[in-house]
């Protein structure tokens, strides 16, 4: 599988484009284009490499990685696929906007439609992204992981460096510390780590350099 990814809107978000070489199946995690100049950047970039968009997945359905849900739901004809122990963050999306002040976007709730938990595998064509739960950032947050392509997309779990923020609704601290240990560092070493901002790591760096994993 390729993976690329493009930073949408004023937190940052990386959303990233996996894709099947053979088939060009597509997956979109966690679109954050927020705005008419930034859907247009996504098309172009779609377009350019003539990818089919047939899955589109939230890591976690906290504001800032949901704001281009709409748009890629409508333009591609897809469903979303999230772990429904965000559904009640999902249902406060209004209020996530409006605890952001952010004004005239993302004013109905996200619907899940397809229910993903630990273990599942989400399909481009033979080729596949595993579901790791890591709750702790938000209950329902999920990582994604292909251990053929040696990468895991880690939504705002693990960053390079640090760990995701745990004083909005629902988070935990000792839950989050607990689930990267767990589930993120128990893979092989040289996996590549793409989280929901910042730039890539690996499993290894972060096992030897993180200051939140001592
Ligand atoms: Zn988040």
């Amino acid at each position: 599988m390729e993976v690329n990814s493009i930073e949408f809107n004023l937190f940052g978000v990386n959303t990233y484009i996996v894709w099947n070489k053979d088939t060009l199946e597509t997956a979109i995690i966690d679109p954050g284009m927020s705005n008419p100049e930034e859907c247009l950047a996504f098309k172009q970039f779609i377009d350019l490499k003539k990818l089919q968009i047939v899955k589109l997945i939230n890591t976690h359905l906290h504001i800032d990685h949901t704001l281009g849900n709409e748009y890629v739901e409508d333009t591609f004809g897809v469903g979303l696929i999230a772990n429904y122990a965000d559904a009640p963050l999902g249902a406060m999306r209004a209020q996530q906007a409006a605890m952001f002040h952010l004004r005239g976007v993302a004013t109905t709730p996200v619907k899940v439609d397809i229910e993903i938990k630990s273990g599942d595998k989400i399909y481009l064509g033979k080729e596949y992204l595993e579901v790791l739960e890591v709750p702790g950032h938000s209950p329902g947050s999920i990582a994604l992981y292909s251990p053929t392509d040696k990468f895991v997309i880690t939504g705002d779990a693990l960053f390079r460096g640090s760990v995701g923020r745990t004083d909005l609704p629902g988070g935990n601290h000792p839950t989050l510390i607990n689930s990267i240990i767990t589930n993120l560092m128990s893979l092989p070493s040289d996996t590549i780590v793409y989280p929901g901002h910042g730039p890539a790591t690996t499993i290894g760096q972060e096992a030897h350099s993180n200051p939140f994993l001592r």
